[in-house]
């Protein structure tokens, strides 16, 4: 087979991972490359999965789990040009059935299998917001309202909930080590989860965490894990530090001997433990398997020149433990790291502004450049001044649309034309109709329950008494059997009366529902389309009517988990300030605060030549209504200590007034009864 060319430019170790048992007759036995950020791990994983296919591997009998659908595409993109240039045609992306994330590729091993399983194949997955939702059904359910005893609020509830699912934990030790102040309401808790687990069964619908459980649980019967795992010869996996217990599980279950196994990931990396993830499913790998998995590490960084890779060990050497060693480039030139400090988070905003611009001058694409941020509403004033520049951007995750009442109005519409006892859903739709109330939604929910064949009942169970004439246009369009995507035009066709009796500006609605429209033509199922919605939703664009920018330059904003594995030639990082990164400083363990210096560690390993770090003195905190909203008067990040800043060049910087001369910034009256309530919150 011709496999030159691509194999040539590789290192001795990445080489070896690339060729790991693939000459062999069986699948290769278990393999892990664990190595630092940028030392070409995924790069190795894409030639790997080129080699195997350039040796003959069937590509629809390749499992490829990656963290996001953007990773998955980016790979199989990879392996495509990798496969091109040695066969002169390449294995197309698409001949790569099995590319996606755990979930999303636990969503479709459940509903392929569903009848054998005992699950509904028309179950609904629940996104995070829906299943909160669905538990705050449940807490009033059970009376244990939030005003009346300061009972956890729903999110909070949804995350003690899945950090449990997902560690395999007791729900004792997960309140005690990370919900300190929700300990006393154990007893409460463990009611509201009985309930939740049960409500979710009768409506036939399962939340994100369901699909990694369900999975994990069906797995445990070994014919069927054997059936499952007979679907593939090679399972590869990338980003590895950031899977939990079940997805060990899960992976244990598909390849019990571990043959044709690969796995690869860093555990200085690891960013997701708020998600259960742990580090020790990558570390403890190797004895999993009898005879123990082969190790592959690498050591050279060919991404970062030495200035920015210099300052980025600089920070993860200061981690309480770690197995990667650091790495080595010898990408020599190169300024050091910057920490640009600012009276205030507009003026960060606007010097960033000016500096992507400046290196825009200078030759440096918009799209080689990323703003990087802790959460998603950090980017909000710098969005702001985008906009007013005229900057064109793409925010990676962020469709804010789908937030929005009237694209849930819709989704929640197609959901229940397929799944009618899904109550979140249902409460939602049925109150759309003028005169339906809570109690009137409710009581239909409850009679459609009751009947065998819910989808066809809806059109005997007597209308509301209160409901107006628009009642029988409900029922009709939720029971048609249109095809899809026709299905979703006439959904938006029922919609529309009711979009212009609820919004003032029911013109730019119309507009996102035509892009979410748009967005759906490409998927060939409801199914599809709404567990991608659910799971990883698209990325979006600054330009409001959503046209796609195709050769259009554009910068990136990503919150740093979604920039994982991902590179760009200049990368300004957002408040690298106490109080966002690391977050959360009042209840933080010390657990948290080792994974928040991983977080800055992957954000600064995004960089190859230019790197800021802005640090506003003064900036906003959204809470999540626990401390509520708040200005604080902010310092440095602590994982920057004096100790290491001879690795930065440490600047100020403050706009200029007409006449060229510095504003001063106007003193801020300090509101010292404020910080103090900030302090003692909590
Ligand atoms: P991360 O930990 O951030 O996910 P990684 O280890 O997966 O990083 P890659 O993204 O695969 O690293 O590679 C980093 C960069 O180095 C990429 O631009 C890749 O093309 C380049 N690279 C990797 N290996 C080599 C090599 N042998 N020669 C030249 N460039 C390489
Ligand atoms: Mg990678």
């Amino acid at each position: 087979m011709g496999t030159a060319g691509y194999l040539d430019k590789l290192n001795d170790n990445q080489r070896a991972a690339v060729e790991y048992g693939v000459a062999g007759d069986a699948p290769a036995p278990p393999l892990l490359v664990i190595a630092g950020a940028g030392s070409g791990k995924t790069s190795t994983l894409a030639h790997r999965v080129a080699h195997l296919l350039v040796n003959g591997a069937d590509p629809r009998r390749i499992l490829l789990m990656t963290f996001s659908r953007r990773a998955a595409a980016e790979l199989t993109r990879r392996v495509e040009r990798i496969t091109a240039q040695a066969l002169g045609t390449g294995i197309a992306a698409e001949a790569l059935l099995w590319a996606g994330t755990f979930h999303s590729i636990g969503a479709r091993i459940l509903r392929e299998n569903a009848t054998a399983i005992g699950l509904d194949p028309d179950f609904s997955i629940h996104d995070r917001e829906d299943s909160a939702d669905l538990m705050n059904l449940c807490r009033h359910g059970l009376g244990l309202s939030q005003t009346e005893s300061r009972f956890p609020a729903k999110g909070t509830c949804l995350a003690i909930y899945s950090r449990t699912v997902n560690s395999e934990a007791l729900l004792a030790a997960v309140l005690q080590d990370h919900f300190p102040w929700c300990g006393g309401w154990e007893r409460e808790l463990k009611r509201l989860f009985g309930a939740y687990v049960e409500a979710k069964q009768a409506q036939n619908v399962l939340d994100y965490d369901d699909l990694l459980l369900a999975w994990a649980q069906v797995m445990a019967d070994p014919a069927f894990a054997a059936h499952v795992g007979d679907t593939w010869d090679h399972v590869l996996i990338d980003e590895y530090q950031d899977t939990n217990r079940l997805q060990a599980r899960i992976l244990q279950g598909l390849k019990p001997d571990g043959r044709g196994l690969t796995v690869v990931g860093d555990d200085a990396q690891s960013i997701y433990a708020f998600r259960a993830a742990t580090v020790r499913n990558i570390l403890d790998f190797p004895g999993g398997y009898e005879p123990r998995a082969d190790v592959i590490t690498l050591d050279r960084n060919y991404r970062s020149t030495q200035p920015v890779l210099a300052a980025a060990n600089a920070v993860i050497g200061e981690a309480r433990e770690r197995f990667t060693k650091d790495l080595w480039t010898d990408r020599a030139s190169g300024a050091k790291p910057r920490i640009v400090t600012y009276a205030t988070e507009g003026d960060q905003a606007r010097h960033i502004v000016d500096q992507v611009l400046e290196a825009r001058e200078t030759g440096t694409r918009l799209m080689d450049q990323a703003v990087l941020f802790r959460t998603s509403s950090h980017s909000v004033q710098l969005e702001a001044e985008l906009t007013r520049r005229n900057v064109p951007y793409v925010k990676f995750g962020g469709l804010k649309f789908l937030d929005s009442a009237h694209v849930k109005d819709l989704l929640a519409f197609l959901r229940l034309s397929r799944n009618p006892r899904d109550r979140v859903a249902g409460f939602r739709v049925l109150q759309l109709v003028p005169g339906v109330g809570p109690k009137a939604a409710g009581r239909v929910l409850e009679a459609l329950d009751l009947t065998a064949d819910p989808r066809s009942a809806i059109a005997e169970v007597p209308a509301p008494p209160r409901a107006t004439a628009d009642w029988p246009a409900l029922v009709e369009a939720l029971t048609t059997d249109a095809p899809w995507p026709a299905a979703l035009s006439l959904a938006r066709a029922w919609y529309e009366p009711h979009l212009d009796r609820l919004h003032e500006d029911a013109e730019a609605r119309r507009a996102d529902l035509l892009q979410l429209e748009q967005i759906a033509t490409g998927y060939p199922s409801a199914e599809t389309f709404l567990t991608d919605l659910a799971l990883d939703p698209p990325d979006a664009t600054s330009d409001q009517a959503g046209v796609p920018l195709k050769d259009e330059d554009y910068l990136i904003l990503s919150t740093i988990h979604s920039a994982k594995g991902q590179e760009w030639k200049s990368v300004h990082v957002l408040n690298a300030v106490d109080g966002c990164i690391p977050s959360d400083l009042g209840t933080g363990t010390t657990d948290d605060l080792e994974e928040e210096r991983r977080l800055l560690y992957v954000a600064m390993t995004r960089a190859k030549e230019a790197l800021s770090l802005g640090v506003p003195q003064r900036f906003y905190v959204t809470n999540q209504g626990r401390n509520g909203d708040r200005h604080v008067y902010a310092s440095r990040t602590r994982f920057i200590p004096k100790t290491i800043l001879d690795r930065f060049e440490v600047t100020h910087w403050s706009p200029l007034r007409p006449d060229g001369a510095p504003v001063r910034a106007a003193p801020q009256p300090i509101d010292v009864a404020a910080r103090m309530r900030g302090m003692w919150a909590d």
